[in-house]
């Protein structure tokens, strides 16, 4: 199989990443295709199945940990599972793409060291933690508690940023998508 290149884009949530996700996604040139990542949390809003995410059941989820059919996965929060199904990637790389991720901080740092020369890590970096609060806030599709609890993990990933490989500040989002656009066109063409 043609292994291609995997750009992992991890962030604490809300920090703009899935916009800048999306940009890269639309420039045709840069040939990628999203890793759609399995979870066993529940549907939120508008979210459609194998298109977002594969929602799995928790007991689907656990069986998938088992049978070694991860490529890395992560208990986000208390119940709610995430990973990179290996079948996702092999999927994308059959295509003659390049993998792009969405994902936590430390799914993203896996990812790195499981594929070292293959991977470009991008840590997206939201402006302050209050600005953060606010943004989730905007997006109205999680309670007060949830909020609060993505808040305070927030905090911890910061922490993280010096292990990528660059970091981008998202507090102008323009600059952010221009930024992210020059550093994946430059890893993909060396
Ligand atoms: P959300 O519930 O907002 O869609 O995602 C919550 C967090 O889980 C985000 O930080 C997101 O990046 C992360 N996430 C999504 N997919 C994966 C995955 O496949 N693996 C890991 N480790 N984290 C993921």
């Amino acid at each position: 199989m043609p292994e291609g290149k995997l750009i992992v884009f991890s962030a604490p949530s809300g920090s703009g990443k899935t916009t800048i996700v999306r940009h890269l996604l639309a420039i045709e040139s840069l040939n990628l295709e999203f890793s759609i990542s399995a979870t066993s949390r529940a549907k939120r809003g508008e979210e459609i199945h194998a298109k977002d995410y594969y929602f799995l059941s928790l007991e689907e989820f656990k069986n998938n940990i088992k049978n070694d059919a991860f490529l890395e996965w992560e208990e986000v929060y208390r119940d709610n599972f995430y990973g990179t199904l290996k079948s996702e990637v092999e999927r994308i790389w059959a295509k003659g793409k390049h993998v792009i991720f969405d994902i936590d901080v430390s799914g993203g740092l896996r990812i790195k060291r499981k594929f070292p020369e293959q991977t470009l890590s991008i840590f997206v970096k939201p402006p302050s933690i209050d600005e953060l609060k606010i943004r989730l806030k905007k997006r109205k599709t999680e309670s007060e508690d949830k909020i609060n609890m993505r808040v305070a993990k927030a905090s911890a990933e910061l922490a993280t940023a010096p292990l990528f490989d660059c970091i981008i500040e998202n507090d102008n989002l323009e600059h952010a998508l221009a930024e992210a656009e020059n550093t994946v066109a430059n890893f993909i063409n060396q």
